[in-house]
């Protein structure tokens, strides 16, 4: 008994009773339209897997192959023995893919967060961050040794009376490029040329924005006309539009030779396995030449928007795969996931922590996956509970 002091029954009994409880669901399917549970089919709006890559047989196939040929686990963090060649040509490619000098793999976004924002700010400087930030990077900012500030979601002048007031000496400011409850996007550029008149570096965190936004997918910089100068330190996930798993930082020679050296994350595990490495170089490629994916996720959004807002939904400020509803109570979201769910529509709802306390939503994922008549049957499924009252 001896995590008693620790009254972990009587804190699991309060989020239950705020209806906060979460629980993993076990699911039998590959990522797709699909989702199989209990031999029950229900169509996927949960999914980051924005590109429909990570089923993709030509992604499956090179993870098999380089299985074949470097077996599965890497053996070794990086700086030991676990760094190969598949690694190697994956950051050199990110690296010219991002515009950027150099690129340094992490095995998890969290954990590229963490060590980026700990191992730039120290004792003396200052991290400022949005409010709406991913959890990783608020945790960066939580504990590193730097002084840290949240400023209000996308506000600028809040941002510009912060810096103003700071005597730190180093200032970072850290935004995601899309917000990944909100799926509304970061001014970038006015955020860079607020850096720019404060002495600050701008990092962005692209992990809904790599793959999906830009011509070519090249992300949140390109589509808003941001050079590397405005954005020294980016960093994304691999798991998302690119189907796969891991994350990167990009930027200058520089940065990733100080990040090889001093952030924790990255110098004290494992690296990922040189298979997914080997997958991922091959999504990479299909996320370069395939555009009819972004367009035709580009397609549904619109669709999807047009219809919903037709219907009298509470739709948030969104122009990416990322369609909240926002219904506030926790209850309200429960009652339309379990509903949408009896219909056969898989779609998870939010709830605090996750978003303030207060704005529990429906987060609706579109995926290039989805055709149109996966989108007109939720849009139905949706317009029916509309009707009941729901
Ligand atoms: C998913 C996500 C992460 C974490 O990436 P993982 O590779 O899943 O650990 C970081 N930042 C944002 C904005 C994300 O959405």
């Amino acid at each position: 008994m001896s995590l008693q002091a620790f009254r972990l029954d009587e804190k699991l009994a309060e989020r239950r009773l705020q209806q906060r409880l979460r629980q993993s669901k076990t699911h039998d399917s590959a990522q797709g339209v699909w989702l199989v549970r209990d031999g029950r089919r229900f169509r996927n709006f949960s999914s980051n897997d924005y590109l429909g890559l990570a089923a993709h047989p030509q992604v499956q196939a090179a993870l098999v192959d380089a299985a074949g040929r470097y077996g599965v686990g890497s053996g070794a963090a990086h700086l030991v023995c676990g760094h190969t060649r598949e690694h190697q040509a994956l950051e050199e490619e990110l690296a010219a893919f991002t515009g950027r000098e150099a690129a340094l793999l992490f095995s998890t976004g969290y954990m590229a967060n963490l060590g980026l924002i700990q191992a730039l700010a120290g004792r003396g400087d200052a991290v400022f961050e949005d409010r709406l930030n991913h959890a990783s990077l608020l945790d960066g900012g939580l504990t590193s040794a730097a002084r840290f500030q949240r400023y209000r979601h996308n506000d600028l002048a809040h941002l510009r009376t912060l810096l103003e007031t700071t005597d730190a000496n180093a200032r970072l400011l850290v935004t995601d490029a899309v917000f990944s409850m909100d799926g509304d996007q970061a001014p970038l550029p006015g955020l860079a040329a607020l850096a720019r008149e404060h002495q600050a570096a701008l990092m962005v965190d692209d992990a809904h924005g790599f793959g999906v936004l830009g011509p070519q997918g090249q992300g949140a910089p390109a589509a808003s006309g941001c050079s590397a100068d405005d954005i020294p330190v980016y960093m994304a996930t691999l798991g998302k539009a690119l189907g796969t798993f891991g994350a990167f930082v990009a930027g200058s020679r520089t940065l990733i030779d100080y990040l090889t050296n001093f952030a924790r994350p990255f110098i004290y595990t494992t690296a990922m396995p040189p298979a997914l490495a080997a997958a991922t170089r091959q999504s990479l490629r299909l996320v370069q030449a395939e555009t009819w994916r972004r367009e035709h996720l580009q397609q549904l959004i619109r669709r999807f928007r047009r219809e919903a807002l037709a219907q009298g939904w509470p739709l948030m400020p969104s122009e990416t795969a990322i369609q909240p509803l926002l219904l506030g109570e926790e209850s309200r979201a429960l009652a339309l996931s379990a509903a949408l769910e009896k219909r056969g529509f898989w779609v998870t709802a939010i709830r605090p922590p996750t978003v303030p306390v207060g704005q529990s939503r429906l987060r609706i994922t579109l995926t290039a996956s989805h055709n149109h008549d996966d989108v007109d049957a939720l849009l139905a499924a949706l317009s029916e509970l509309r009707e009941s009252g729901l």
